[in-house]
């Protein structure tokens, strides 16, 4: 059985919109899976920790045969290929690949948590996320295009390539 899970990809190191871009290629060859959507790339300034570069974001849309701890192991697998080194929250790095839903699971354990617990704080999950399923639902939270509402559209911007 195959489950709709939507991935959120940052980077704001080692030219962000290439690891980006690698990652999408990445993802589409994951075992047992397929990618179905891919967002634009978005452009947003950095939260928490300002001394460091802009990030490039996107969501994908992924249908998966994996099961939610399987895909997060190969996520961070990819992330490692990217060098990705961790120092310290919201530091800067080349590859951050987190899920945001799994299907309408509800998973919180020591390791995954779905859906992702910050994502609709976040504009460059939501505005990604709107653009390519503009009537989902967040569990919990509500509408995605409500929940787009609340943030200042300068706030991820479009890349326009
Ligand atoms: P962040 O994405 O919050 O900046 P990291 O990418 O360093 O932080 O991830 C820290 C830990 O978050 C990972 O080791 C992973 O086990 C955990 N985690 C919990 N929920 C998720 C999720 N939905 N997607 C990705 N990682 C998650
Ligand atoms: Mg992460």
């Amino acid at each position: 059985m195959s489950t709709r899970a939507y991935i959120a990809i940052g980077s704001n190191l080692a030219e962000p919109m290439k690891q980006v871009i690698a990652a999408w290629d990445e993802i589409a060859n994951l075992p047992k899976s397929k990618l179905i959507q891919k967002s634009s790339l978005y452009v947003s300034k950095p939260l928490g920790y300002k001394d460091q570069p802009d990030f490039v974001n996107a969501v994908v849309l992924l249908e998966t045969e994996l099961t939610p701890h399987e895909l997060l192991s190969e996520l961070q697998s990819l992330e490692d290929l990217h060098e990705r080194v961790r120092s310290f929250p919201n530091a800067p790095r080349t590859l951050d690949l987190d899920i945001i839903l799994f299907g309408n699971l509800e998973i919180n354990d020591s390791h995954l948590i779905v859906p992702h617990p910050r994502m609709h704080e976040r504009a460059f999950v939501i505005f990604p996320l709107q653009e390519i399923s503009a009537n989902i639902s967040i569990p919990h939270i509500g509408d995605i295009a409500k929940i787009a509402k609340g943030f200042d559209p300068e706030s991820a911007k479009r890349i326009t390539l």
